[in-house]
């Protein structure tokens, strides 16, 4: 069968989902070993049976849920092709805005960057990559989580980033740190979000907190202060009507310069605040 045809086949069955060309083209490219590119301008050419039964046999698993990124085992994040696995977070375009933020708030001058629940590493991996001068720590308390992180630092030659077991602060050693920043689990158990896509595939530690979502923002607020250099900053990625309440507990507990900041849907996702 020619590429073109599979391609045919396949977004006719995927039509239901969200991405049918994407996830199709990303099958392909992962099977053949060829760029998008590649792919568009000899797309008469001939997959062979072996191909063909991988392709089918993804397609299948694809259909029934699975995730495109576990499928194939890696999913871009700031441009860094991650591998990603089922101990994590598969890494969301949204995130990307935690990065942007938090590149815009630390100091010119070489600093220290802790990220906690660093899933894939992907915020810890994007800060370090784009500022070699500093040094990231990135934390999770999952141990496949941890190596996961470590193997995507030492595949993408990023050696200013370290990674260690902790749960939130507990194993961090006293040191302070310029910025800290977050995505932990935000999502309330009973959200309905929860039983569509690839959520489904993700696991419930890296998605669902207490207290409607709340409990672990909660927590690295209530505790960041102790890490954080006079005047550093704390930037948390929240669910898109959480800004207010992360607010008012960033308030609470003393931080300034309190804001959040839209993802590229346009809802708040992103809430910041200094502590001196
Ligand atoms: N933004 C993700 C989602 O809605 C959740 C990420 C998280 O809980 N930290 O699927």
């Amino acid at each position: 069968m020619m590429i073109r045809h599979w391609l045919k086949h396949a977004v006719v069955a995927l039509c239901g989902g969200d991405s049918p060309k994407r996830d199709a083209e990303i099958l392909l490219g992962f099977v053949t070993g060829k760029s998008r590119s590649w792919l568009v301008a000899f797309d008469d050419h001939e997959l062979d049976a072996t191909q063909l039964a991988e392709l089918d046999a993804l397609l299948a698993r694809r259909l029934k849920g699975e995730p495109i990124a576990h499928l194939v085992g890696e999913r871009e994040f700031w441009s860094l092709p991650l591998r990603v696995n089922d101990a994590t977070l598969i890494p969301r375009p949204d995130t990307e805005v935690l990065v942007e933020q938090a590149l815009l708030r630390i100091p010119a001058t070489p600093s220290s960057l802790l990220d906690l629940g660093t899933g894939t590493g992907a915020i810890a991996l994007a800060l370090a990559s784009e500022r070699p001068d500093c040094q990231v720590l990135g934390c999770d308390r999952i141990p496949a989580a941890v190596a996961l992180a470590e193997e995507n630092a030492q595949r993408l030659h990023i050696s200013n980033a370290r990674f260690q077991l902790s749960h939130w602060f507990n194993d961090i050693p006293a040191q302070r740190f310029d910025v800290i920043v977050s995505n932990p689990p935000y999502i309330d158990a009973a959200d309905e979000h929860l039983q569509q896509g690839d959520v489904r595939f993700e696991p419930l530690s890296a998605l669902v907190a207490d207290e409607a979502g709340l409990a672990d923002l909660r927590l690295i607020i209530h505790r960041a202060p102790q890490w954080l250099q006079p005047g550093g900053w704390l930037l948390l990625e929240h669910g898109w009507q959480q800004d207010e309440a992360v607010r008012a507990i960033m308030t609470q507990h003393g931080y300034q310069h309190v804001s959040s900041i839209n993802d590229y849907g346009g809802n708040p996702r992103v809430t910041l605040g200094q502590f001196f």
